[in-house]
């Protein structure tokens, strides 16, 4: 059975919030669903989680549940007419004061955008499809005169290019939304424009005084983020490539390079790394993806990436489905490029736990000894995280009883995760357990090689620190 490696993250919206689309979505290879809180009331979101739980149940598949927190997206108040029509030299305002907009001006939602900006200064408007430049600042109004015109409707975004707007990266919107996200077990909740460390340490308290496990994803789409990198993916559990906002404030030419960048750092901090937004944009509106499309997820694949994402693709597309089949097809072609990073030998590095240490024995031997899996007994998934950064050829079964780990655990790439009932069983039959797990689902077969780990003694919760080579259906595990 040839597997996909590489995770999928799909965004759930109108187009896919029945119960038959999720669980068709579900099958067709989504790993992860990703709950937008920049839309829809708290009610959807928790409704569509509990589709997505009992749908998972019913097919014995794990999913991960994100929940993606808005942030501090600086958007323009409504029109009148709902939306207007610039043109290139037009002068508009952008008016702190302004109730409803007209042809001449419009509203902010933050109301210190006057005090930070000046004139010269850049602002995209709508992902940056109409730009318009400072002229002046007025009190609450920022005069500006149009550069790229274009549609502008109610309530779209503003960047400022080259970034600097020092709007706090948690708004009073995404504390009660962390009570949700919480509230709906979420797996992994989404930080949106996180600007340092700070930020993303602040957001872990706050999950973790709402008596949340969630890990934390990083969107890395500000260019202050871009600078503070490193100290970011150290503080994070996962980062997220946010293509979208972060082209608008680097340009997008920046943007292919630094999520080789990103990429790679995340794995070299072993940590976890989803690329987002526009990945199969076309199939917004097509059933099939453009070649540019299929060359951007499967460069994806190629840097190394743990999962791709879908955002209104599955959302609000007319092909949700076709766009998940499009990724795991793609994704599954890609990987047979795929050279292994050589994250095994870490340069002089010394190890500081023994499980990343038996982990990376295991990795070593697996690549000079033909075993066709790796199976890893885990009660908090840290082996099985380990053997993932480690970037192991062959397949990684986490064997977990603890659903939570299970459920993170769809994140990395190349780890597959499984229920394990160790209930009153000794260590023999555990090892044995492990083995006859891989059996029923078919991943290995008689006479195969298979590599097991796990933590001495058995059935208590520690760290990893043993391995062992077993051959399928061979002699009792001694
Ligand atoms: P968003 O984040 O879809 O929530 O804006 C992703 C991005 O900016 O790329
Ligand atoms: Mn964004």
């Amino acid at each position: 059975m040839i597997q996909r490696k590489t995770k999928i993250v799909a965004t759930l919206g109108p187009a896919s919030s029945s119960e038959e689309m999720i669980a068709r979505m579900i099958v067709a290879g989504v790993d992860v669903v990703r709950l937008n809180f920049s839309h829809g009331s708290a009610e959807e979101h928790i409704h569509r989680a509990g589709l997505v739980r009992s749908i998972a149940v019913k097919l014995g598949r794990p999913v991960g549940v994100l929940c993606d927190l808005q942030g501090p997206k600086i958007r323009i108040g409504k029109f009148a007419s709902g939306s207007i029509t610039l043109a290139p030299g037009d002068r508009f305002v952008l008016d702190a004061a302004c109730e409803l907009g007209d042809q001449q001006r419009v509203g902010l939602d933050y109301k210190n955008l006057p005090q930070e900006v000046e004139a010269g200064a850049v602002l995209l408007l709508d992902d940056g499809r109409v730009v318009m430049t400072v002229e002046k600042v007025l009190g609450a109004e920022i005069h500006c005169t149009v550069t790229t015109g274009g549609i502008l409707s109610n309530n779209k975004g503003i960047n400022r290019q080259g970034g600097g707007l020092s709007a706090a990266a948690l708004t009073t919107k995404d504390r009660q939304d962390i009570k949700t996200a919480v509230a709906l077990e979420a797996d992994f909740i989404a930080l949106s424009f996180p600007r340092c460390r700070k930020d993303v340490d602040e957001a872990r308290k706050l999950v973790k005084k709402a008596g949340g496990t969630a890990s934390i994803v990083a969107k890395i789409e500000r260019a202050e983020a871009v600078e503070a990198l490193e100290e970011i993916i150290d503080a994070a559990d996962v980062i997220m490539v946010a293509r979208g906002d972060l082209g608008v404030e680097v340009g997008d030419a920046a943007v292919p390079g630094l999520q080789k960048r990103m990429i790679r750092m995340a794995r070299a901090q072993n940590k976890v790394v989803i690329t987002a937004t526009q990945m199969m944009e076309s199939m917004i509106t097509n059933p099939i993806p453009t070649r540019a499309e299929v060359s951007d997820v499967a460069n994806a694949v190629l840097d190394g990436t743990d999962a791709v994402m879908l955002s209104a693709e599955s959302a609000i597309g007319q092909y949700p489905l076709q766009a998940v089949s499009a990724m795991h097809r793609v994704c599954l072609e890609a990987e047979r490029e795929y050279h292994v990073q050589d994250n095994v030998r870490r340069g002089r590095q010394v190890f500081q736990r023994v499980d990343e240490a038996i982990a990376m024995a295991a990795i070593y031997t697996a690549r000079h000894l033909k075993v066709k899996a790796i199976a890893a007994l885990t009660q908090s998934g840290a082996s099985a995280q380990w053997l993932s950064r480690g970037d192991a050829e062959v397949p990684i079964y986490a064997l977990s009883p603890e659903k939570v780990a299970r459920r993170k655990l769809t994140l990395y790439r190349g780890v597959y995760p499984y229920p394990i009932d160790q209930g009153g069983k000794d260590r023999d039959q555990i090892l044995r357990e492990m083995e006859s797990i891989l059996l029923r689902h078919a991943v290995i077969q008689p006479g195969d090689l298979v590599l097991l780990t796990f933590g001495e003694p058995i059935g208590q919760a520690g760290d990893t620190n043993t391995m062992r080579i077993i051959k399928v259906g061979g002699a009792a595990v001694a």
